[in-house]
């Protein structure tokens, strides 16, 4: 974290006011606005306040915080870092029950957070962010949800990269008679016992599934369109004496996480400059398969052919074995068509189900609060991520002041936790939010060459890379090719490069009347723009 003085100016009330022109309607102003309350959304709101601003409010749609942990509650769901890594570097946990905690754990552990840190008072639940539009006149968001309006200086999109769900569009979904839904939105209300089941997908979410709900249907069907190389996952309990002492020396917990993410580095030399490294983990995961599946059909059916790394490399000790079950079948090749009762493979052999899991992903490089978040001229950001997303440290965007996406473009990982991305991030926000006090700025706007510098660094960085290279189709390149989802390298790079704020690569307006470092200046005339593109 930056060490900057936490010594804050005066701000504007943040009091309701009724400037919206709009009867009967008020606006909330505050200096920031931070959409989402998974990890990214809680993290900013915690560093923001420790370092001083409390004018902060958290817009959430759902009405618990948690995110990702909150809404994926999929039998057997759990994080596939080691819990250690994958939580707040400020809030450790001695508390985990396993070296990889199971979702209700996390969920927990970030509303404890959130109790700890007090932060509930900030958090507006039932607050969909529908629309959010740049105000130049007063230098401001403009910010609509259902439950109310809202304005910010600052606003922080802490949305979450895989919080909207993907539903395929299989021909017959929508004619489908019995039950349907998708693995983040799963149904506790509908008992799958003894049902016909078929889960779509062999990803990271279906392989949880499977072995967590083999065990009650009556059948179950699973769709694979490409199989996935999946290696051991070294998960185990946690005794209570290591919790002991954990609870009793902290700075022993905090070693197996320097361990823990000391080892995962290793693992970016191979996934970005040295793919041909990969042929380690390769070996471990075929004898993983082989140990697993005696019958040399199946084996060679779940046997992918494009180089590991280049999807994501799954963990599971119990997908295999749930896969052999009597009651289980593997269908490849994936659906071609549903029908009102069944779903039919691209053999065209229809299988009759009850229900169907559609464990199909998450729209990343398509994301809903894209097409809500506007600049003065009307264009969107998805408008703007028309030919692929793309922003100075996957953070910042030419045209949209005094805005921050979290977990925005390349800032995705094959082997690491996200939670240290999203503190790097939470960490710049800070550092700008600094210098906007420390300068008297009114609005940062990143220069439209800085984010094509680093944008092409991060296409040519990428494209040696397993992911670009490793003979797959992922999600990690959108329909141009483009990989604009993953970091090209080590993630202490992208730490020190988010470590300052850095005012270079930035157009500075200077608060209206203000003696700033550009000097006093009427409204939005003071534009400083200055050397050369840090990157
Ligand atoms: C099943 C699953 C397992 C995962 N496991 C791991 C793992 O092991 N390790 C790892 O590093 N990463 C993992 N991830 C990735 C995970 O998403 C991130 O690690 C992290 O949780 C993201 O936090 P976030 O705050 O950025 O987003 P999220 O947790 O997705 O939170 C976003 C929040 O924003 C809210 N929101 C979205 N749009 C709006 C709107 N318009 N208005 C108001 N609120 C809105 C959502 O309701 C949500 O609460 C996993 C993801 C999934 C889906």
């Amino acid at each position: 974290m930056t060490t900057t003085s936490t010594e804050q100016p005066p701000r504007p009330s943040a009091a309701p006011t009724d400037d919206s022109g709009a009867p009967g309607t008020a606006t909330e102003h505050h200096r920031v606005i931070v959409i989402g309350t998974g990890f990214g959304g809680i993290g900013t709101a915690i560093a923001l306040r420790r370092h001083g601003f409390s004018d902060v409010v958290l817009l959430e749609k759902a009405d618990d915080v948690g995110g990702t942990w909150r809404d994926n509650t999929y039998p057997n769901c759990q994080c596939d870092v080691p819990s250690n890594l994958y939580s707040f570097s400020h809030t450790p946990n001695p508390e985990w029950s396993r070296t990889f905690a199971p979702q209700g754990e996390i969920q927990n552990y970030l509303r404890g957070v959130v109790d700890a840190e007090k932060l509930r008072p900030l958090i507006r639940f039932g607050h969909e962010v529908t629309e959010a539009r740049w105000n130049a006149d007063v230098s401001r968001w403009d910010i609509t949800t259902p439950a109310g309006r809202f304005s910010a200086e600052v606003l922080v999109s802490a949305h979450g990269g895989l919080s909207a769900p993907a539903v395929p569009d299989i021909e017959g979904l929508d004619q489908f008679e019995g039950t349907v839904f998708h693995s983040a939105n799963w149904n506790h209300d509908h008992d799958l016992a003894g049902e016909r089941v078929a889960v779509i997908g062999t990803g990271a979410s279906a392989i949880q599934i499977v072995p967590g709900i083999v065990d009650t249907v009556g059948h179950l069907d699973v769709y694979q369109r490409t199989p996935a190389w999946i290696v051991p996952r070294l998960d185990r309990e946690v005794s209570e004496r290591q919790k002991t002492w954990y609870r009793r020396l902290p700075t022993l917990q905090l070693a197996n996480r320097a361990v823990q993410y000391a080892s995962r580095e290793l693992m970016a030399i191979a996934l970005t400059r040295r793919p041909a490294l990969l042929r380690f983990p390769e070996r471990a995961a075929r004898d993983h398969l082989e140990r697993q599946v005696p019958d040399p059909a199946l084996r060679a059916e779940l046997t992918p052919t494009y180089q590991i790394g280049c999807k994501r490399i799954l963990l599971s000790n119990d997908f295999y074995p749930a896969l052999q079950k009597p009651n289980a079948e593997l269908i490849t090749g994936g659906v071609s068509r549903i029908t009102a009762t069944g779903v039919v493979d691209t053999h065209g052999t229809e299988r009759p189900v009850d229900t169907i899991v559609l464990a199909t992903g998450f729209n990343v490089t398509q994301h809903p609060i894209a097409g809500k978040v506007f600049v003065a001229d009307g264009v969107s950001l998805a408008e703007r991520w028309n030919n692929g997303m793309r922003a100075y440290l996957g953070t910042t965007l030419d045209g949209f002041p005094n805005f921050f996406a979290l977990m925005g473009p390349n800032t995705g990982l094959g082997h690491s936790s996200i939670v240290y991305m999203l503190e790097s991030q939470i960490n710049y926000v800070l550092d700008c939010l600094l210098h906007m006090d420390a300068e008297r700025i009114a609005t940062y706007e990143v220069r439209p060459d800085a984010v094509a510098t680093f944008d092409a660094e991060m296409q040519k960085r990428l494209a040696s890379s397993v992911w670009n290279q490793g003979g797959c189709a992922s999600w990690y390149l959108d329909s141009t090719g483009r990989n604009t989802v993953m970091w090209p390298g080590f993630t202490f790079e992208f730490r020190r490069r988010l470590k300052h704020f850095d005012p270079s690569a930035y157009t500075a307006v200077s608060r209206p009347g203000v003696p700033g470092r550009f000097g006093p200046e009427a409204p939005n005339a003071a534009v400083a723009s200055a050397g050369a593109v840090a990157t």
